[in-house]
């Protein structure tokens, strides 16, 4: 059935903090791939200091702003133009971030947006992109990261191909 998912957006601290300790976990794999990503944190920084970054980081990025756009830009998105596939649930958390590669995600629903890079139209892709992993995490959970993107890219350009032409296929990816 086609249908456009229910995203529940959140940008509080609480779980900007939580995408942190998500991130801090897959550093060294974000350095060996080559990704772009920011991660202000070194293992010494103490709580306290990482409370007071993601406050100076929250102010930066004009987190709330660059929520409010991401989620006006995907409501005015009309069904047709973002329909998913089977697989892909109803609902989804999308916790709008500054930590992190350009996005992320957490089984079994949640999305890691992170608006430190690009901007909106971006931001949408990074999401509809993360869903796809979440939808086919059973059956590319076995491939190798460069495959497993490959069959990600190629499924995002089969179904939102149209919508989002700019969709470039990542480098990783064969
Ligand atoms: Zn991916």
């Amino acid at each position: 059935m086609k249908h456009k998912p229910d995203i529940t957006f959140i940008n509080d601290v609480k779980d900007v903090l939580r995408s942190k300790e998500i991130v801090e976990e897959f550093v060294p794999f974000l350095e060996r791939n080559g990704y772009e990503f920011y991660y202000p944190f070194t293992e010494s920084t103490d709580a306290e200091e990482v409370a007071r970054q993601i406050e100076l980081d929250v102010d930066k990025f004009e987190l709330n702003v660059a929520s409010e756009k991401l989620q006006t830009l995907w409501n005015s998105l009309n069904n047709d133009s973002v329909e998913g596939d089977s697989l892909y649930a109803k609902d989804y958390i999308c916790v709008v971030t500054m930590y992190g590669p350009r996005g992320f995600f957490y089984t079994p629903n949640t999305i890691y947006v992170n608006v430190t890079f690009d901007s909106e139209r971006d931001w949408v892709q990074t999401m509809l992109h993360e869903m796809l992993h979440l939808a086919h995490f059973e059956e590319t959970k076995e491939l190798a990261h460069a495959e497993r993107e490959g069959f990600i890219d190629k499924k995002f350009i089969e179904l939102w191909g149209d919508t989002f032409p700019e969709y470039s296929k990542q480098k990783i990816s064969k």
